[in-house]
C-alpha cells in the first residue's frame, strides 16, 4: 500500500496554509494533529512490530491496552491547538477518564453505535495511526465487486483520487479511517449506486483546479475528488480539506458529504 508519509502530509499542510488563507486555520489544526498522528505512529510500530496483532480480523484487532495510556496526551493537543468549541470537548473529556474513553473508542472501532460527529472526531484523529498500522499488516482482502466502503475496515471514503489510465482517468477512494485506496467505477455515484449521466454534477472552481465536487442529484450526497492528472503533487487528503470553497459550493447547493473529513468540514 502506498500512502503519504506523515510528514509530507504535514508539509503540503504548510504550503497550503501559504497559498490559500482562508484555510490557515483548518491546515494550522490539522498540522498539529498529523505531528501527534505521526509520533503515534511511531510508538506503535515500536511497541507492536515484533508481535502479533491482537484478532485476525480489522474489527477484532483494536489493541486498548496499547493505546489508552496515549489518550490524554492526544486530548492535549487538541485542548492547545483546536478551534473553541472542539478545545472545550476535549478539556471536559479529559476529566471523563479511562470507562468513557474506552467505550468511546470501541465503539468506534467496531462501528457498533452511531456516534455524535465531535465524537467520532476524537475517536477517528486519534485511531488512524493504528487504523494504518493494521491495515498494513492485514492487507486488502480480495475484492468482490464495487464496494463504496473501505475492503479493509468497511469506513466511508474520505475523498477520491483521479489518476491517468490508458483510455482517460481511474477513480480511486481513500478510506476515512484506515488510509487504504481503492478502485471505484469513475461514474458511479458511492452513495446509492446511481450511474445515469445526468444525475451525476461535477463542480471545479477556478481556486483549485485539480479538485472537484462529485455530487449525485438522486441521493443529494457529494464528495471530492484530487485530479492527480491536473497537480501530480497534491495530497489527496490535505488538499481536500483545504478546498473550502468547493465545500461551501456543495452545501449551497444542497448536497450533504458523504463522510466529513478529519476537521468536519
Ligand atoms: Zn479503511
Ligand atoms: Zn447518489
Amino acid at each position: 500500500m502506498t500512502r503519504p508519509t506523515w510528514d509530507q502530509r504535514i508539509a503540503r499542510a504548510g504550503e497550503l496554509a501559504e497559498i490559500f488563507p482562508f484555510a490557515t486555520e483548518v491546515l494550522g489544526f490539522y498540522a498539529g494533529v498529523a505531528r501527534y498522528q505521526k509520533a503515534l505512529y511511531g510508538y506503535i510500530q515500536q511497541a507492536r512490530s515484533k508481535s502479533p496483532l491482537p484478532g485476525h480480523s480489522f474489527g477484532d484487532s483494536l489493541d486498548l491496552v496499547l493505546l489508552l495510556p496515549r489518550f490524554p496526551g492526544f486530548l492535549k493537543v487538541v485542548r492547545e491547538a483546536a478551534p473553541a468549541p472542539l478545545s472545550a470537548l476535549a478539556e471536559q473529556m479529559a476529566s471523563e477518564k479511562e470507562p468513557r474513553w474506552e467505550k468511546l473508542l470501541r465503539d468506534f472501532w467496531q462501528r457498533s453505535s452511531e456516534l455524535p460527529y465531535t465524537e467520532s472526531f476524537f475517536a477517528r484523529a486519534f485511531l488512524q495511526p493504528y487504523a494504518e498500522f493494521v491495515a498494513d499488516r492485514l492487507g486488502e482482502p480480495p475484492r468482490t465487486g464495487n464496494s463504496a466502503t473501505c475492503p479493509i475496515c468497511d469506513s466511508e471514503p474520505v475523498v477520491g483520487v483521479l489518476r491517468e489510465e490508458q483510455l482517460g482517468a481511474k477513480r480511486t477512494f481513500i478510506c476515512s479511517l484506515c488510509a487504504n485506496e481503492w478502485e471505484f467505477p469513475r461514474l458511479v455515484c458511492p452513495g446509492c449506486g446511481e450511474d445515469r449521466n445526468n444525475a451525476l454534477a461535477v463542480y471545479t472552481s477556478e481556486f483549485f483546479e485539480h479538485v472537484r465536487v462529485e455530487a449525485c442529484d438522486t441521493c443529494k450526497s457529494y464528495l471530492k475528488a484530487v485530479d492527480l492528472t491536473k497537480y501530480g503533487l497534491a495530497i489527496p487528503v490535505v488538499d481536500e480539506l483545504a478546498s473550502l470553497p468547493l465545500t461551501l459550493w456543495a452545501q449551497e447547493h444542497g448536497y450533504t458529504k458523504l463522510q466529513p473529513n478529519l476537521m468536519a468540514v
